[in-house]
């Protein structure tokens, strides 16, 4: 732990580069303090992409849901566990992880039969993960790690991950810079994601899949359908395929949900409806119309438990 406190004193782990010393109890953008990892949830998730989450129903990712997060999406799914100012009414179960019990519940879900270990919103508690991942393969952890991403890293983060995770499951969430900024505050997000992923890329290489169909190493990119956005959809979609051709998988979600409690959503009326069917089966044309190999699409009733192959 100790060769990692420095990215604590003076935090700069995302694109916020808030330079907060973490372990003075100050509070950057994501409003995380301490030496110890906050953690929301721990279980076997099945509702992961196919290549993830497998079709074994007592198998599954074995994921680690991370209090915080750095971006502040108005439409965010996750807001109980993801503002700055946790409400532990609504997370009870938030706990605080040194190194030594995050290792030990990477081995726990191990244990039950995980796929992978699957980190949700991580980059906040990158320092405590490397060396828990380290500690975890010691004491038998064999499975491989999945980095759980909005997409709101920087080159240097990605760097610190090389030789720990095996799998990047990175957003790329927008076109422009004044939708990341109006949605998430973060205007820098298309420049910071696209390099990032980049890095990503070129760190784990093209996809490899076990002879079961799991994916063993690579990068995954999801892209959330926003209503009224297809276009940047289609606009997202044409660079990925330009940029990384099949040597990524394609995750294209329809399972955007407007949440009208959410704070600030009230100032976007588009995104207080669902996204129109239509609107997604063009962006699902477009996305069968470029050639991808290794692509999901989302259909039917139960929309996230639905990943369905394009290819
Ligand atoms: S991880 Fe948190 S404290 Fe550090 S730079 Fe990002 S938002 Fe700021």
């Amino acid at each position: 732990m100790t060769t990692w406190t420095k990215y604590l004193e003076n935090c700069n782990l995302c694109p916020r580069a808030c330079g907060v010393n973490r372990l003075a109890g100050q509070a950057g953008f994501c409003g995380a303090v301490g030496a110890q990892a906050e953690v929301a949830k721990t279980m076997i998730h099945h509702w992961e992409e196919p290549c993830i989450s497998g079709t074994d129903p007592d198998r599954g990712s074995g994921t680690v849901f991370f209090a915080h997060c750095t971006l502040r999406c108005v439409y965010c799914q996750n807001q109980a566990i993801s503002g700055r100012v946790l409400d532990t009414s609504k997370a009870p179960n938030v706990g605080k992880m040194d190194v030594r019990t995050l290792a030990q519940a990477f081995l726990d879900l191990q244990q039950q039969g995980a796929h992978n270990i699957n980190l949700v919103t991580p980059t906040h508690y990158l320092p405590m993960i490397v060396p828990a991942v380290s500690l975890a393969r010691q004491q038998g952890l064999c499975l491989p790690i999945v980095y759980n991403t909005g997409g709101y890293e920087t080159k240097e983060a990605v760097r610190l991950l090389s030789g720990t995770v095996d799998i990047y499951l990175c957003d790329i969430k927008y076109w422009t810079a004044q939708t990341a900024k109006a949605y998430s505050l973060a205007p820098n997000y298309t420049d910071t994601a696209w390099d990032a992923l980049d890095a990503m890329v070129q760190q784990v290489g093209p996809c490899v899949f076990g002879e079961d169909g799991m994916l063993l190493r690579g990068v995954v990119v999801r892209h959330l359908v926003l209503p009224g956005r297809g276009y940047a959809a289609r606009k997202i979609l044409h660079r990925l395929f330009q940029r990384y051709g099949n040597d990524i998988v394609y995750s294209i979600m329809n399972q955007y949900t407007p949440l009208a409690n959410n704070p600030g959503i009230q100032a976007f009326p588009e995104l207080l409806a669902p996204l129109p069917q239509a609107e997604y089966e063009e962006v699902a044309d477009f996305a069968a119309g470029l050639g991808l190999e290794h692509a999901y699409v989302q259909e039917g009733e139960a929309i996230s438990e639905s990943f369905i192959p394009l290819w």
